[in-house]
């Protein structure tokens, strides 16, 4: 008897009546969207519980797509089986033999979800307990501390029996928060930072601002590869890359240098808030923490927010550097991040950033510029650019 199935635990147990229904279809479609490149695949939902059945798929490949979906908590490789007393037995028993040498001690954790069942749950402990004991004389009951506790499922259709509960990403499934523009550069933070958005249930667009010839086709193509990372977990990204240049120059020409990066980046917030708007997002997302640099002390921050009246989300403010990294590592935009490429914020590098900018002073700068036909043409000129996850066709216009 071998695995045949995989079940899926999710959390956000707190959410009730309609939340919970629009949680549990969003989540059953995200996962089907996920799963679709594995032909076999059948995605069931019964209360409480998800199951993809592999019909003959591999496991380890659907296994690592469910880690990269928002909104499960456990996922289990499972024998499902008829609802009889004697299958069951036998897929325990066969889930057990498997791990023989590295399982010394386990427990029984059985659930009569469907009071049809004869065998009331404890019963079913017991009885599975000696049955195994029996068969598999090296084997000691362990209630406490377990080397392996097997999980008897008996549900309305078929009963699932377990041994493993591989830890899902938790948070919300993708798409039940509403849409967010992520702003995103090409370095380690913006990135982790739409992840944590994403984690939130939340529709992720992303916005990057390119000052090409100061910066390569190459950098752009770094912010292209780190939002095509962020589809395994978001799915299908929109990416708007907006043509920066002229208004880096005219600040460079016009505002005095130390006041450059305060102004460049209030740019950033109005222009992402007309996409925003035109979109239908609801919130900016920022990968900026407290303290790191100049643009990011409280306040800089203020001077900047002042730009935008958009919501700004920034998942990143309570953690240090290694933090980040560490996520960074784990969701795979790391790598790509530490591409040595330039970055707009980079080439225009004043000498000493004014740590803390006023408003008024920024304001007054920016009379000698021609904001609003500045933000217009750069709107008017960014590229759209569909990111799809895995090996979906992956198209842009203009
Ligand atoms: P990151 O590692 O994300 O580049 P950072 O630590 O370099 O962040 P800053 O350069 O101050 O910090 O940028 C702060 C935030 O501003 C970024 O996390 C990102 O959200 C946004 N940002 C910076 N540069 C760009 C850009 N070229 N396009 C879009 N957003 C940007
Ligand atoms: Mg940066």
């Amino acid at each position: 008897m071998k695995k045949n199935c995989i079940l899926l635990r999710y959390g956000e147990l707190a959410l009730k009546g309609k939340n919970k229904k629009e949680f549990e279809n969003q989540l059953v479609n995200n996962i089907r969207q996920k799963v679709k490149r594995f032909p076999g695949t059948v995605v069931t939902k019964s209360p409480g519980r998800i199951y993809i059945d592999l019909n003959e798929e591999y496991f380890e490949p659907v296994i690592q797509a469910c880690s990269e979906i928002f909104g499960l908590v456990g996922i289990c490789p499972a024998i499902r089986v008829e609802k009889d007393w004697e299958k069951i037995k036998e897929a325990a028993l066969a889930l057990l033999s498997e791990r023989k040498e590295r399982v010394q001690t386990f427990k029984i954790n059985a659930k009569r979800a469907d009071k049809q069942f004869p065998i009331p749950s404890q019963e079913m402990n017991h009885r599975l307990g000696g049955f195994l004991l029996a068969k598999l004389p090296h084997l000691k009951v362990d209630v406490h501390d377990p080397d392996l506790t097997l999980f008897v499922e008996v549900r309305k259709e078929h009963a699932y029996v377990y041994g493993e509960d591989l830890p899902g990403l938790g948070g919300l499934p993708v798409g039940v928060s509403g849409r967010v523009l992520l702003m995103l550069s090409g370095g380690i933070d913006s990135p982790v930072a739409g992840f944590l958005a994403l984690k939130r249930g939340v529709e992720l667009q992303a916005i990057h601002f390119h000052s090409y010839p100061y910066t390569s086709e190459r950098a752009k193509q770094k912010v292209i590869d780190l939002a095509k990372i962020l589809t395994r977990y978001g799915g299908h990204i929109r990416l708007y890359v907006v043509p920066f240049t002229e208004i880096q120059t005219e600040i460079n020409k016009h505002c005095y240098e130390s006041y450059s990066i305060t102004i460049m980046r209030r740019f950033m917030f109005r222009i992402a808030e007309q996409i925003a708007k035109k979109h239908k997002a609801l919130a900016l997302v920022t990968g900026e923490s407290l303290g790191q640099v100049a643009s990011q002390t409280l306040e800089s921050m203020q001077t900047i927010n002042a730009a935008t009246t958009m919501p700004v989300l920034r998942p990143l403010v309570g953690m240090d550097k290694q933090e980040i990294m560490t996520i960074s590592k784990r969701i795979d935009t790391y790598e790509t991040s530490i591409l040595p490429y330039e970055d707009c914020c980079t080439v225009f590098l004043p000498k000493a950033p004014k740590t803390k900018p006023h408003l008024d002073v920024a304001e007054r700068q920016e009379r000698l510029l021609d904001v609003e036909r500045l933000i217009q043409e750069a709107v008017e000129n960014t590229e759209i650019i569909d990111l799809r996850p895995e090996d979906e066709e992956e198209f842009s216009y203009f």
